[in-house]
């Protein structure tokens, strides 16, 4: 399998316009759950630069639970986040959540995001694996280690070598958080495959008290990276509030993300 360690035993380095994930390269990635207007974008993008972030997130086209939710605002976010991310010199991932939107994202993003609830959507994944850019594949809520790895396979054979994985919890009987980060598998996929892999804790845990302690506990068990939300005003945030850390918070944050990858 081209995912395994058997088939390459040196870890998979995936890089963008300098930007090295993987193979002892740290990724930093912070920003909103959702692009929600140019300014917040702009202003959240500041502070990630500023604490060393090297990648901004923010989705434009979101897989909410109801559809009355806000839903991304299209194109115009694929725009403001690229802005946002070209003003400030940060690489920007974005999901897409169909193959028919492929093109469009590509256009903005320099990494294009399958969410968990796509993670075995495999028309996705075989369009995606010719999609010319890096993928960052988020395991799937209630996927198994072996349907998380062969998700990304999907992407390898189908042509794309630049597989970022993302473990971001997977759902279990408790309900205090929001899911449980599976620390296990961030370490046993690095025995088991030469992808690199990074930790979401704050989809993984869906408080933000939780998101320093568990990124770094991801990080000492193999991740080669993490994706924060952060929101310039997570009060008023459209998504996900209460797991998005602020500017400052962030900051704080990244210091101590940074001094632990030193260490490693
Ligand atoms: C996201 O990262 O914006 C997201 C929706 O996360 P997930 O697919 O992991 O739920
Ligand atoms: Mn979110």
């Amino acid at each position: 399998k081209f995912a395994s360690r058997e088939f390459k035993k040196e870890d998979t380095v995936v890089e963008i316009n300098g930007v090295k994930i993987g193979g002892g390269h740290f990724a930093l990635m912070g920003g909103p759950c959702s692009v929600e207007s140019e300014e917040m974008i702009l202003e959240t993008a500041k502070g990630v630069k500023k604490a060393g972030g090297q990648i901004l997130r923010g989705g434009a086209f979101k897989p909410r639970t109801s559809p009355y939710d806000f839903q991304g605002l299209g194109e115009e976010g694929l725009k403001y986040l690229r802005e946002a991310g070209d003003k400030y010199g940060l690489l920007v991932v974005t999901e897409v959540m169909d193959s028919k939107d492929i093109p469009l994202v590509a256009k903005y993003a320099d990494i294009l995001q399958v969410g968990a609830r796509n993670m075995q959507n495999f028309s996705l994944l075989k369009e995606l694996g010719q999609c010319g850019k890096p993928v960052l594949l988020k395991r799937g809520m209630s996927a198994t280690i072996r349907e998380f790895l062969m998700a990304g396979e999907y992407l390898i054979a189908f042509g794309n070598r630049d597989v970022i994985l993302c473990e971001r919890g997977i759902r279990t009987f408790e309900t205090m958080t929001r899911n449980t980060v599976d620390i296990n598998a961030i370490a046993l996929i690095k025995e088991k495959s030469h992808l690199p892999i990074i930790i979401d804790a704050s989809h993984g845990t869906g408080r933000k008290s939780l998101v320093e302690p568990i990124t770094l506990a991801g990080i000492m068990a193999g991740a080669d990276g993490a994706m924060v939300e952060v929101h310039n005003n997570p009060a008023c945030a459209l998504s996900d509030g209460e797991q998005s850390l602020d500017v400052a918070e962030f900051e704080k944050f990244a210091k101590k993300f940074f001094k632990l990858v030193e260490l490693k």
